[in-house]
């Protein structure tokens, strides 16, 4: 059954129920039962160190000093956020989210690597080739693309994403592809990341569809978006049922004009002390400036993103779209290289044994998660 949008005016209302480690199936049966019985929607979060069940819907009606008072309850606290299901509380373990066998979040870096727009077979298929030699895991490339100038290169559309499909077989990388309208949606079956860009971050119709789609989707921040919106865009998408939201925080609009946008690096550890959901950086469209791609990206490996997206041209200079911004792959290859040495450097053992953060492209090193 699917679960339904939210009344925002009972925000206030959300529950969560912390279960005890020791309760039974049966004693969480029949309080689910009872809690569905007053028209509450549960999301069960059954993770290694506690069990919760996050209530939504009008709770208002719902006794909580009965539900606290039972003996396999440890606490019932009310979650003020609007956010349900990206919220932590619900939710307190990271999600790892699954792009065609490549983990995204928890202990992972993953690199997501390729043209801003698929322009030929030639051009991505040697980019593909050159990100994946270079340790990149997902490759992106657009198909549809959102052009400020309705005069500028739209992108090859339904025929780009047979090329990214193409590229994908002579690779082996899953990809990511853009979707600006939903009546798109049939060109993106054989996709395995659809990507939401910063323009259509509260385009809600578009996220209701995606929410009824069971590929993972990768949610960019909007231009002009609070952190608190971006998290609601990836509430519209849960409260559909897909829980697969990736989030990308690709710079902000600010006064500054130095730079493309302006990176919120400070939205990664806020983010992931709000949310379980992965989130990325793209320090591509968070500078416009391809020399400023390599300290983002080993900023955003610093600061403990889950992975980057960053933009690859075999020639940048004539790229239909975004040049100024791309990385040569050799150049790529040494933001490749940066990342590897952050994160491959062991922490000084102050307090604790050292720890490596690696956990990108050579899954038999293990990952990060669980270490330090
Ligand atoms: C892109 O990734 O090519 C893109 C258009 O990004 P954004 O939506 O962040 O501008
Ligand atoms: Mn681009």
């Amino acid at each position: 059954m699917r679960s339904t949008y939210y009344n925002y005016s009972k925000e206030g209302h959300t529950m969560i129920v912390i279960l005890r480690p020791n309760h039974t199936q049966q004693q969480l049966d029949e309080l689910r039962a009872w809690l569905e019985a007053q028209n509450i929607s549960i999301h069960h979060s059954a993770g290694a160190h506690t069990t919760l069940l996050g209530l939504i819907g009008d709770t208002a009606a719902v006794d909580a000093e009965r539900i606290e008072a039972l003996p396999f309850v440890e606490s019932v606290k009310r979650v003020q956020e609007p956010y349900k299901k990206a919220n932590r509380k619900f939710h307190p373990e990271d999600t790892i989210v699954d792009v065609a066998g490549v983990p995204v979040g928890g202990g992972n870096f993953t690199v997501m690597a390729g043209p801003c727009s698929v322009e030929s077979r030639e051009q991505l298929c040697e980019v593909a080739a050159a990100v994946k030699a270079a340790g990149a895991q997902i490759l992106r490339g657009g198909a549809f693309k959102p052009r400020t100038s309705p005069y500028a290169f739209q992108g090859m559309r339904e025929s780009g994403i047979e090329l990214l499909l193409e590229a994908k077989k002579q690779t082996g990388l899953p990809i990511v592809t853009e979707i600006m309208d939903i009546s798109h949606l049939d060109a993106f079956a054989d996709v395995d990341c659809i990507q939401v860009g910063a323009r259509n971050m509260q385009n809600f119709e578009l996220l209701k569809e995606l929410g009824r789609c069971d590929k993972p989707v990768l949610l960019k921040r909007g231009l002009s978006s609070t952190i608190q919106e971006w998290l609601m865009s990836a509430e519209y998408i849960m409260a559909g049922g897909n829980e697969d939201v990736i989030l990308c925080e690709r710079g902000i609009r600010t006064f500054e004009t130095a730079t493309r946008n302006t990176l919120d690096i400070s939205a990664v550890p806020v983010v992931k002390e709000l949310s379980h959901l992965p989130v990325i950086v793209d320090p591509s469209h968070a500078t416009g400036v391809a020399r400023y791609v390599k300290p983002l990206a080993v900023a955003a490996a610093a600061v403990g993103a889950h992975g980057v997206m960053i933009e690859v041209h075999g020639n940048p200079v004539k790229a239909l779209c975004d040049g100024p911004q791309s990385l040569t792959p050799a150049q790529f290859r040494e933001v490749m290289q940066a990342i590897v040495s952050l994160l491959d450097t062991p922490s000084p053992p102050a307090g604790g044994a050292p720890y490596s953060r690696v956990g990108y492209a050579d899954p038999s090193r293990g990952s990060r998660e669980g270490k330090g």
